[in-house]
């Protein structure tokens, strides 16, 4: 049996979805930018696929900048910002220590450029407060940049109370939904918004397609060189298929979203109250503003890597923290930034459900996970001397 648990990391395309692309390979194969019948076809397709991703968010499909995915709208919100600061003589950036890479690399690039950046520390519960983003702003402050929902730990931000704030002070914000869009309701609007990231592949839409929301009135930097596509904002052919596909696949993800969101977070709470149950363990982030899918713990004594390897070995894909910082033994940026000390972040095990995921599925995870930390507690030297008292816990 294999169970998939990573849907933090990537997600199985909808056969809605994979449908709507179809006829954009081969049959509506034009150019959207060519001035003839099968190029019309696909640029109606595409502003059509513009004006319903506008509509989810409550923006104008005018508002919406195409993209390869999250991490270039990331990069294309927080340049646009750096320009538009830069012309103002506004030079200091804020945003939290637990972004995205695509945020936090994209901000250190500005620092050469002479930016400043301020990390906002996050609290034990992963909610920034909005108390913490006003009391950093300054005279020379361009831009905010706080994601929607954390893609480690799954807590939501208060968005629209940071936006407010942003707003009454005439900085730009911009909010990295990646995580939260197609499963928790979005309005730019009602939330201040500015500028947006989301990506297809996260609400079982294609890889390397997202879109970048950017509110009328603002300048958008290129970041991509070439062509006038996207009214000059981001170049290259438009990825006809792909925007098909991130579009049907937002349609389904929004149509559906309660009952989904029903069902997912009760089967992640009763995930979270058996594993609760493991001694020596901790929930990471707020049980109550939290993504329906995600379960975050870390667990005493236990290396999160070798967790994973035998979980695959009982048919389970789990992730021990953020995709992209498997492979380092670096602790996730975004444990540590809980105040988590290393050796705790380190054993940190996430597990992100979502529509597909079965009760019976849910019960083998539990079992599969309690047996494998009680398998590497049983061969860990740590754990020998917690157990005999050599040693203190961290987690009571
Ligand atoms: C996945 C993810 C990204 C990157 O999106 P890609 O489409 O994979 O480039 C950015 N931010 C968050 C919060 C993510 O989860």
């Amino acid at each position: 049996m294999r169970v998939y648990a990573d849907n933090a990391a990537t997600t199985k395309m909808s056969i809605k979805a994979i449908d709507a692309m179809l006829p954009y390979l081969n049959i509506i194969y034009g150019n959207p930018s060519g001035l003839y019948e099968e190029g019309r076809r696909a640029r109606e397709a595409v502003d059509d696929a513009r004006n319903r991703i506008g509509n989810h968010f409550r923006c104008s499909g005018k508002e919406i900048i195409f993209t390869s995915g999250g991490s270039e709208a990331d990069t294309q919100a927080v340049i646009t910002a750096a320009a538009t600061g830069e012309k103002s003589g506004k030079k200091h950036i804020i945003s939290t220590a637990f972004e995205h890479h695509a945020v936090l690399n994209a901000l250190e690039s500005l620092k050469t450029r002479g930016f400043e950046i301020t990390l906002i520390d996050i609290p034990e519960d992963g909610i920034v407060k909005p108390g913490q983003i006003q009391k950093a702003l300054r005279e020379d402050t361009c831009m905010v940049s706080v994601m929607y929902a954390n893609n480690e730990i799954g807590t939501i931000q208060p968005i629209s109370e940071i936006g407010k704030i942003c707003r009454e002070h005439n900085v730009l914000f911009h909010t990295d939904a990646v995580q939260a869009a197609g499963h928790i309701n979005i309005d730019v609007v009602r939330d201040n918004v500015d500028m947006m990231s989301i990506s297809a592949h996260k609400f079982h839409g294609p890889k390397g397609a997202g879109a970048l929301y950017m509110r009328k009135g603002i300048r958008a930097s290129r970041v991509i060189f070439g062509g006038a596509q996207e009214r000059g904002r981001r170049a290259g052919t438009e990825n006809v298929p792909a925007i098909m596909g991130m579009a049907a696949a937002l349609d389904e993800a929004c149509e559906h979203m309660e009952i989904n969101a029903e069902r997912t977070v009760r089967l992640r709470n009763r995930l979270i109250d058996r594993l609760s149950e493991v001694p020596h363990s901790i929930l990471n982030g707020s049980l109550i503003s939290r993504l329906p899918g995600n379960v975050s713990f870390s667990f005493e004594a236990v290396e999160g890597e070798t967790m994973l390897i035998l979980l695959d070995q009982k048919g389970i894909c789990a992730s021990s923290g953020s995709a992209c910082a498997s492979g380092s033994i670096d602790p996730s940026h975004v444990i540590t930034a809980l105040g988590r000390p290393h050796e705790i972040a380190l054993g940190t095990l996430r597990l992100t459900i979502g529509e597909e995921t079965t009760e019976k599925e849910i019960d083998y995870i539990i079992d599969a996970v309690k047996g494998t930390v009680e398998t590497i507690r049983s061969c860990s030297p740590v754990w020998r001397e917690l157990q005999a008292g050599r040693r203190d816990y961290v987690l009571k």
